[in-house]
């Protein structure tokens, strides 16, 4: 997968060249390039940004090189991901989806957001997903591109010496992960729970399906009742 990242912080994307996602660029799995906005701006003090039309608080980011930057990355059949608080909530539904791109262009806004004839354009000329990672408001888009770069790229086949391991996870399977234990067996008053030491595969099994509709009942019950039909996560189709 080939994955750009467009920020006026490219440092804040450092990260990535770190643990498991450094080790997919390593393995070839993973082509990451980030691009400075400021690089698209044509006037002495790199400016990205100007006051709203229709007044109001804060600066919007400029069409022009927001522009630029997606006539420079060519960025026609590629999926475009805009972080924004008033995109789709992120799910590992999304992710896994996301990890069967060929490529992804993630553009990381910053004060009140980018003008939105920006994203008009870029759907017309390509896959467009608005992503929201919480109904919180972060400063900037670029924790939103680490979060979701990472949740996308262990997806991607080849990343984890154990595929097993990406089966099991929350969310997979709609539920959360049952609690997990290792040694020692017993540690400082407490006990691991004897049927994992029984050796009894399919107790097991049948205890950690329980825990885990348990676990998900008494947190996220919200989870019990959601479905997402396949297809329904991209906000604009390509055209
Ligand atoms: N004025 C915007 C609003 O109320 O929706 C918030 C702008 S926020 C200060 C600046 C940037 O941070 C956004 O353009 C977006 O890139 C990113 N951002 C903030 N919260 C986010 C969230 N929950 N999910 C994804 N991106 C977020």
């Amino acid at each position: 997968m080939r994955a750009d990242v467009v920020s006026i912080f490219p440092d804040y994307l450092r990260p990535l060249e770190l643990s498991l996602p450094g080790k997919a660029q390593q393995k070839g799995l993973l082509d990451l390039r980030v691009h400075d906005l400021r690089q698209w701006t044509h006037d002495r003090h790199r400016t990205v940004d100007d006051t709203p039309y229709g007044g109001g608080a804060g600066m919007v980011m400029r069409p022009e090189p927001w522009g630029e930057a997606l006539d420079a990355l060519e960025v026609e059949g590629a999926t475009v991901v805009v972080p924004t608080p008033s995109g789709r909530p992120f799910t590992q539904a999304m992710a896994r989806e996301l990890a069967g791109r060929d490529r992804l262009v993630v553009l990381c806004g910053r004060y009140e957001g980018i003008d939105a004839r920006v994203l008009e354009h870029a759907a017309a000329r390509t896959e467009l997903l608005e992503v929201s990672l919480g109904d919180y408001v972060l400063n900037g888009g670029e924790v939103a591109a680490l979060a979701l770069l990472e949740a996308v790229v262990r997806l991607l086949p080849g990343f984890m010496g154990n595929p097993a391991s990406l089966v099991e996870e929350s969310h997979e399977d709609g539920l959360l992960e049952y609690p997990v234990y290792t040694k020692p067996a017993a540690w400082r008053g407490l006990e691991v729970p004897a049927v994992l030491l029984s050796g009894d595969h399919g107790a097991i099994a049948a205890w950690r399906a329980a825990q885990s509709r348990r676990r998900t009942a008494e947190r996220r019950p919200d989870l019990l009742t959601a479905t997402t039909a396949p297809g329904e996560l991209l906000v604009r189709p390509a055209v």
